[in-house]
C-alpha cells in the first residue's frame, strides 16, 4: 500500500512539479535583478549595454545571473529569463487600464471564477479585477497569457506576495 512518504517521494520526484518550482525561484533572481536595475542606474546600465551589444544574447543573460546573483540557469531557464529580460526591456513606463473586452474573454476563460480562490465572480464588473501573473511592475503587457481575473478579496491580499506568485505560476507553465 502507498504511504504519506511514498506519495510525498513521488511528488518531490515530479518533473513537472519541480519544474514550476524552479521558475517560481527564478522569478525571485528576475524580480532581484530588476529591482536592482531600477535603484541603480549605473547597474542598469550595465547591464544594457552588455545585453544589446551582444551578438548571442541568451548566453549573456546566462553570464550575468552566473556572475551577480551565483546561479546557472539551464536551458528552460534561460529560454524563460530572457523572455522575461525582454519583456522588462520593452515595457511601457505608464501603466494602462486593461481593456474591457480583456476583461470578459479572462472571464469567460475561466467559467466566471476567480482563478485564485475558486468563487464564482458575480456580475458587478467593478469587483473584478484583471491581474497580471507576472507582475506588471516586471514584464508591463509584453507577456501574452499572462493575466487573470481575480475577486475583489484576493486581489487585495495579492500585492506581490511571493507565495501568491508561486501558485499561480504553476497554472502558467
Ligand atoms: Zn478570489
Amino acid at each position: 500500500m502507498e504511504t504519506w512518504s511514498d506519495i510525498w517521494n513521488d511528488i518531490l520526484a515530479n518533473k513537472e512539479i519541480q519544474r514550476e518550482y524552479r521558475t517560481a525561484f527564478l522569478l525571485n533572481i528576475f524580480q532581484k535583478m530588476c529591482s536592482r536595475m531600477n535603484k541603480d542606474s549605473v547597474y542598469n546600465k550595465h547591464i544594457m549595454t552588455l545585453y544589446s551589444e551582444s551578438f548571442d544574447k541568451t548566453s549573456t543573460i546566462v553570464l550575468i545571473v552566473e556572475k551577480d546573483y551565483s546561479f546557472h540557469l539551464d536551458a528552460e531557464d534561460a529560454r524563460l529569463f530572457c523572455l522575461w529580460f525582454e519583456a522588462h526591456r520593452r515595457k511601457d513606463i505608464s501603466r494602462k487600464v486593461p481593456p474591457k473586452s480583456l476583461k470578459e474573454e479572462l472571464i469567460r476563460k475561466q467559467n466566471g471564477f476567480c482563478s485564485s480562490c475558486g468563487q464564482h465572480l458575480g456580475k458587478d464588473y467593478s469587483k473584478i479585477h484583471v491581474d497580471h501573473i507576472i507582475p506588471w511592475v516586471l514584464v508591463g503587457d509584453e507577456l501574452k497569457d499572462n493575466y487573470q481575473v481575480l475577486c475583489d478579496t484576493c486581489n487585495e491580499c495579492k500585492s506581490s506576495r511571493t507565495d501568491f506568485m508561486f501558485k499561480n505560476l504553476i497554472k502558467l507553465t
